[in-house]
């Protein structure tokens, strides 16, 4: 599925003759993009890493990470971005602040615009933009977003003080935010829409331990209170229909990520939730010299060391597509 259709219309009266030419641009700065970026830099390709909106990406909101491997006794998220962006610094990889705003892939070199204002060209483009929290769809939690309502415990988790809380979803995510949570809580409501987690183990064993936290089963949120703050939660028992407030003072959302990939629709092949589809077992997409790697195209692991590994993936297959559109180019040259 080739999503919507491309739209050029941020491309109208930018003048691309003078622009800055890459042979590499890496968008976003996760763990894929930076993995992309360290392998790029390190095979002498110059890469140009556009940072986006939240450099360093989801781990940047995280606390203790203890499944990446090398630091047996976990590691602060937001300190292991930065070792990622130190080693990729370090080997000469252009780290610049900013959004790619709209892409025109017709054609080689590609066409990029940052902050919807700066042209960019670029031989090879790798896409590592990563997902965002989603959320419920329900119109108060829009309205209550950043005033009780949040998708990172770990951002404003410590704003609840002595409050009691809720969380809704039963992933890894959840258990892990709701653990945190406990740290200033009096009491986090986990709240889930069937009888099982689909959390791993240990992590549902953990919350299960922990008395602060108390589990809603088969129950969905139908409403956020409260006029400017939130001050409580409508939930429905999915079994039995029957509806009750919920009072709380903040309301957490874990349900899971979207990809960010608006810009790339109408260019690149993406299933129909948004993730980009890659040739099997590699970075290629249907675009020959546009690449992606980490959470933007998967959507089964979604793990940092994953996503490393297809920032790898993604840079090395770069390196020898140009290197084989060269030995092409000067083949082509000799013939004539
Ligand atoms: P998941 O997709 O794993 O879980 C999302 C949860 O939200 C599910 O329980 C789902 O319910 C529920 N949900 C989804 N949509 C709705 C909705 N509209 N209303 C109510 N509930 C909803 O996402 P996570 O963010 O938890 O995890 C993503 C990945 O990251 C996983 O692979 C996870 O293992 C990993 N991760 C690992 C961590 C670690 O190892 N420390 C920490 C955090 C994440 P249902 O189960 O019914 O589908």
């Amino acid at each position: 599925m080739n999503n919507g259709t491309p739209d050029l219309s941020a491309f109208e009266g930018l003048d691309f003759s003078g622009a800055e030419r890459h042979n590499v641009v890496i968008i976003g700065t996760g763990p894929a993009g930076l993995t992309a970026a360290l392998y790029a830099a390190r095979a002498n390709l110059e890469p140009l890493v556009i940072q986006g909106i939240q450099p360093g990406g989801q781990l940047i909101t995280t606390t203790d990470v203890e499944n990446y491997p090398g630091f047996p006794d976990g590691i602060m998220g937001p300190e292991l971005m930065q070792k990622f962006e130190a080693q990729a610094a370090h080997f000469g990889a252009e780290l610049r602040y900013g959004m790619v705003t709209a892409v025109d892939f017709s054609e080689r070199p590609f066409k990029l615009i940052v902050d919807a204002a700066t042209p960019i060209l670029a031989e090879t483009a790798i896409i590592s933009t990563g997902a965002s929290a989603k959320y419920l769809g329900l119109e108060n939690e829009e309205r209550l977003l950043g005033h009780g309502v949040s998708a990172c415990a770990t951002c404003d988790g410590a704003f609840f003080r002595g409050e009691e809380v809720a969380i809704v979803g039963g992933g890894d995510t959840a258990m892990e935010e709701a653990l945190f949570l406990t740290r200033f809580a009096t009491k986090v409501y986990l709240i889930h829409r069937r009888d099982t987690l689909r959390a791993s183990k240990i992590m549902q064993e953990r919350a299960f331990a922990n008395e602060k936290i108390e589990f809603i089963w088969d129950t969905a949120v139908t409403d956020v209170l409260g006029e400017s703050e939130v001050d409580g939660l409508t939930i429905q028992n999915l079994k039995t229909d029957e509806k009750r407030t919920l009072p709380v003072k903040g309301f957490f959302v874990a349900i899971g990520h979207k990809p960010n990939t608006e810009i790339f629709e109408g260019w690149l092949e993406m299933d129909e939730t948004g993730y980009i589809r890659t040739k099997p077992d590699s970075t290629f997409t249907n675009i020959p010299g546009v690449f992606a790697s980490g959470d933007a195209q998967d959507h089964v692991y979604r793990q940092a060391v994953t996503a490393a590994g297809t920032g790898c993936m993604a840079a090395i297959d770069a390196e020898r597509w140009m290197a084989e559109q060269e030995a092409h180019e000067v083949a082509e040259g000799e013939a004539a």
